[in-house]
């Protein structure tokens, strides 16, 4: 894009929200102009920013604010629009606005690529516009742009993640304070790394927003947070981690996308997220704290592994950055990003039909006899067992079995026939077993 004397014009900006993100969006984009601008080979000019609330003293020129977010997005010298609102409405209908109009789009709205992006995207292809969305997954860390173009030649296997830091926060808390759900999560409130209403990040749904971009990405199919299977992790208990600790393991919320290969080579694959134990040397197990990870496991290129700040202000606002300087440049010198790739067009497993391991804590009776009991239950329903503890005594005899890899579905109806047992008081926990390879 030149002017009449080939000099490269402007590049205008919209941001939509100056939260959390869109503040530090802003930051950089005022405080790195030119660098930006020579990275990009073009000014890059912020011509406005829009928000909801009139109210609130905000630090920016006020001649940029407006709260007419529509009139901002169709705005003649704006070319790309950035949105950080979050949620479905407004932004669904103000990204379509835009790139019906031919701007390019930038998005860190995870929520909204989780159930949308097919409409995004195949707007985005009509009028030759681009859609990025690094900062939607795992914040500053780049693994959107790795899936989509670094692995473009590879076949990718599998994908695991930690990708939600607030549930990562309160299992390591649990860990390292031996301490329970409630008193951690009030704790992480607190501090500011959980929600006064901490649903979608304790309940999982954030992560499976998330597992459903990284699944289509990785697959090269559609696939959206209603195929994804989603567990949270406010059932974890202390106890759940001493027995984790006496099985070598960790308890993480773990964003799982595998393709799986039937017997007949039939492939499908299957998106999941839920608490699970991993073995201490897995990758995944020493990601404490509110940090993310992702790794991804390729024919090719073996096992990789992406590590770093996952929310936040700033490393959100630096993978918002990566993408506007992207589309940016493709304004000033032409050309497209790459677009949504859905040829596998892979259908999706159901989470019974997933073969996974178990971990199964049961108060037993104690007496002699329930161990083959408890081992003929397994066998019902063929079932392999990998290894059995027999912790404590009287009242309080407990059995820990971990299973080998079955299909999840058998591996519930196990438990459904081992609470039946007489000699088993009660199923204290079940809690799935990944990252190994048996
Ligand atoms: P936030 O702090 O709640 O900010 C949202 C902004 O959007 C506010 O400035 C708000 O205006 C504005 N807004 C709300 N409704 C609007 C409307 N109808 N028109 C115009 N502006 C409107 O959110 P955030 O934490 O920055 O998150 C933004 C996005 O980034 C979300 O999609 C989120 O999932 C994603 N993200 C966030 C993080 C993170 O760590 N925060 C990490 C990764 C991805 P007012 O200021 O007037 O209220």
């Amino acid at each position: 894009m030149t002017d009449g004397r080939g000099f490269a014009r402007p590049i205008g900006v919209a941001v939509l929200g100056f939260g959390n993100v869109g503040t530090e969006v802003v930051r950089i984009l005022t405080d790195h102009a030119s660098d930006l601008e020579a990275r990009v080979g073009a000014p890059v000019v912020l011509r406005g920013v829009a928000v909801r609330r009139t109210d609130v003293e905000r630090q920016i020129d006020p001649d940029l604010l407006t709260t007419d977010a529509e009139a901002l997005v169709a705005r003649d010298d704006v070319d790309i629009v950035v949105e950080v609102i979050g949620g479905i409405d407004p932004p669904r209908e103000l990204i379509l606005a835009a790139l019906n109009g031919g701007k390019s789009v930038v998005t860190a709205n995870k929520a909204l690529l989780a159930d949308y992006t097919g409409e995004l995207a195949e707007a985005a292809e009509r009028h030759r516009a681009d859609l990025y969305f690094e900062a939607a997954v795992a914040g500053a860390i780049p693994v959107v742009r790795p899936l989509m173009q670094s692995l473009a030649g590879d076949r990718v296997e599998r994908v695991v993640g930690i990708v939600n830091g607030t549930t990562n926060f309160i299992l390591s808390a649990m860990e390292s304070g031996d301490a329970d759900y409630e008193v951690v999560l009030k704790e992480a409130q607190q501090l500011g790394y959980a929600e006064a209403d901490p649903t979608a990040d304790v309940e999982g749904y954030d992560a499976a927003a998330k597992a459903a971009i990284l699944a289509s990405l990785a697959f090269h199919t559609r696939v959206t947070a209603a195929d994804v299977y989603r567990e949270g992790i406010s059932n974890i208990t202390s106890e759940d981690f001493q027995t984790a600790k006496a099985l070598g393991c960790t308890v993480k919320l773990l964003a799982l996308c595998e393709r799986l290969v039937d017997s007949d080579g039939k492939e499908r694959i299957s998106a999941r997220v839920y608490p699970a134990f991993i073995p201490l040397e897995h990758p995944l197990a020493s990601v404490s704290g509110a940090f993310n990870a992702v790794v991804v496991e390729a024919e090719a290129a073996g096992r990789l592994m992406f590590y770093g700040q996952g929310a936040g202000g700033a490393p959100t606002a630096s993978a918002v950055l990566g993408d506007l300087v992207m589309a940016a440049r493709n304004k000033v010198y032409g050309g497209r990003g790459p677009g949504e790739s859905t040829y596998a067009k892979l259908p999706t497993a159901p989470i019974g039909e997933t073969p996974t391991r178990y971990h199964v804590n049961m108060q037993v009776t104690d007496r002699a006899g329930v161990l083959s009991t408890v081992a003929a239950a397994f066998a019902e329903h063929e079932i392999s067992i990998s290894t059995v503890r027999q912790e404590g005594t009287g009242n309080d005899a407990r059995l820990v079995v971990v299973t080998h890899r079955a299909a999840d579905q058998d591996l519930a109806d196990t438990v459904r026939t081992l609470a039946d047992l007489e000699s088993v008081i009660s199923v204290n926990s079940v809690i799935r077993l990944e990252g190994t390879s048996v």
